[in-house]
């Protein structure tokens, strides 16, 4: 990596990078993540950052989790904004380190807005989303000329826990042949039953995608009817995604990932 030869921004303290770390596999960083994690003094970083990732870190670097550790649940994220303001007031270069892309279901944004009160300066740097390097892990494309113009991504999951209600499932079952759920597989029947009530057939195929990127990866192929049962009976642990549609199909042929 030495001799890379591109201007790389400096990393200026008193400012924050919100920072992508992507699905899991280090190789999926950016170069623009690779450099902002070996300059910070501190890495505030999730659960779903993986290991080797943060053993990237310089060695100066102080590391602190904000994701839920062994039952207790995940620091509020007013208090991770407020960490985050304080730790560049006392003039470091903060990085926040989160899982896939900072601004895909991944409250980035909120973190963002509390550092534009407190005028802190700060860069946004994206991560492959679990969406896109999930899917590609899975060898499942997400377009393919013969079956999808359109693909969706939607949340599984609110704040409090249950299948969002303003999902319009007629909408996606009608205009996204390709749907690919984040946070979903706790309400995996709910989903596959409003899918089905709003006319996608039962025989539709689905892939749970869990662990992507990682070298846990596992991935399972049902249909719409089968694969709350099919996933009840596996031993897939989250995260994992949920992939609705004829894409699914290419897996057969395209799967290259050799161990998984
Ligand atoms: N910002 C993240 C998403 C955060 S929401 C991103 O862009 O990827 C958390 C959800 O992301 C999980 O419930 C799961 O659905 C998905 N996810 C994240 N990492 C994953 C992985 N390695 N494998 C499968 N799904 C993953």
């Amino acid at each position: 990596m030495e001799n890379l030869s591109i201007d790389l921004p400096e990393f200026e303290p008193g400012t924050v990078w919100i920072v992508g770390a992507g699905p899991g596999d280090p190789g999926l960083l950016s170069i623009l993540a690779w450099h902002g994690i070996q300059q910070a003094d501190v890495i505030v970083y999730d659960a779903l950052v993986g290991d080797g990732i943060i053993e990237l870190a310089g060695e100066n670097a102080e590391m602190e989790y904000a994701g839920k550790r062994g039952g207790k649940p995940s620091a509020k994220q007013h208090d991770i904004t407020e960490r985050l303001v304080g730790l560049a007031q006392e003039n470091n270069r903060v990085l926040r380190l989160k899982g896939g892309d900072p601004f895909v279901f991944g409250r980035g944004a909120e973190e963002c807005f509390g550092l534009v009160e407190a005028e802190i300066p700060f860069r946004i740097v994206p991560g492959i989303t679990a969406g896109v390097g999930g899917l590609a892990y899975a060898g499942i494309p997400m377009t393919t000329r013969g079956t999808n113009t359109a693909v969706t991504f939607i949340t599984g999951h609110t704040a409090g826990g249950t299948v969002p209600d303003d999902i319009n499932w007629r909408a996606l079952s009608d205009g996204s042949p390709a749907l690919i759920f984040f946070m979903g597989t706790a309400h995996l029947s709910r989903i596959a039953e409003q899918l089905q009530e709003a006319g996608r057939p039962a025989d539709e195929p689905v892939a749970v995608v869990a662990k992507a990127t990682t070298p846990d990866q596992k991935v399972l192929v049902s249909t719409l009817a089968n694969c709350t049962a099919d996933l009840a009976a596996s031993d897939l642990e989250p995260p994992a995604l949920i992939v609705v549609g004829d894409i699914v199909n290419f897996r057969e042929q395209l799967k290259w990932l050799p161990d998984e």
